[in-house]
């Protein structure tokens, strides 16, 4: 039985979520197509079979939008053309691609038990999660014309200095990558920004939310509906005026609110 699955849904007309499972793993994309061309929404991890199964779906060329420069949303970037990032995360995908990081990283998600048999797989992702690409670099703003299909770029920094969501109003979708989930945010990793930020791009995200009814995140339940968002204000907000109670988590402290949790770094003054 391989250990890599590749799971593709058809969610709307021209739209696909690819989600890849690793034992353990579990990483979502998102391939949106226009008339003339389509955007594949993050890489996920590199797995064999990714690339096949996303090529499949279109025919029209495909560009690369990466929400974050996170390992488990660049893994495929080098086979794929253009590739979209934010600015501010120029810094955040140099140090993921440096390969004794991503070992290290590799090392502390997967348990030893486990990485004996999952050697190829490391391996394949040691070798595919690189920095080489043509990378061009967007703002806030930046509006994605697929031909009679527009997707526009919301930044949305927390989870990394330059996360970004992606708005299909015409659908009402946002893909929320790591920024809105039904489990947790976190912001206690490297190049995390302080609650006080997050919070304000939450408070954006509702702002905007009459535009859209369903949230497709980059993890675990897809999709999951926009009442999320104001339990990870009021779980944002909790933390930024003390009034958080924390639990403990690994290397991290998270405050919990409701149905979500956020995680701060440990040993903070909070
Ligand atoms: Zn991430």
């Amino acid at each position: 039985m391989s250990k890599v699955k590749h799971k593709v849904k058809k969610i709307g007309t021209d739209t696909w979520m690819i989600e890849q499972y690793l034992l353990t793993s579990e990483a979502g994309a998102y391939l949106v197509a226009g008339k003339e061309k389509a955007l594949l929404i993050d890489t996920g991890l590199a797995l064999p079979g990714f690339v096949e199964a996303v090529s499949g779906l279109t025919d029209k060329p495909i560009e690369v939008l990466c929400t974050h420069a996170h390992a488990d949303h660049i893994g495929a970037n080098r086979f794929f053309g253009k590739i979209y990032l934010a600015e501010e995360e120029r810094e955040l995908l140099a140090l993921q691609t440096t390969p004794a990081y991503l070992k290290k990283m590799l090392n502390d998600a997967i348990p030893a038990p486990l990485r004996f048999l999952l050697r190829k797989e490391m391996a394949g992702i040691l070798q595919n999660t690189t920095a080489a690409g043509n990378y061009e670099y967007i703002r806030d703003g930046h509006v994605f014309d697929l031909g009679e299909r527009q997707l526009e770029v919301i930044a949305t920094p927390g989870h990394t200095h330059g996360s970004l969501c992606v708005l299909d109003r015409q659908n009402r979708w946002l893909f929320s990558a790591d920024t809105v989930c039904d489990w947790g945010i976190l912001l206690h990793l490297e190049q995390a920004d302080p609650p006080e930020v997050y919070l304000e791009s939450m408070e954006r995200l509702r702002d905007l939310s009459a535009s859209f009814d369903e949230i497709w995140p980059g993890h675990h339940q897809k999709p999951i509906d926009k009442s999320f968002l104001d339990e990870y204000i009021n779980c944002a907000r909790s933390i930024v005026e003390g009034t958080a109670v924390y639990g403990r988590r690994q290397n991290a402290r998270y405050a919990k609110y409701g149905r979500v949790l956020i995680t701060v770094p440990d040993g903070g003054t909070r």
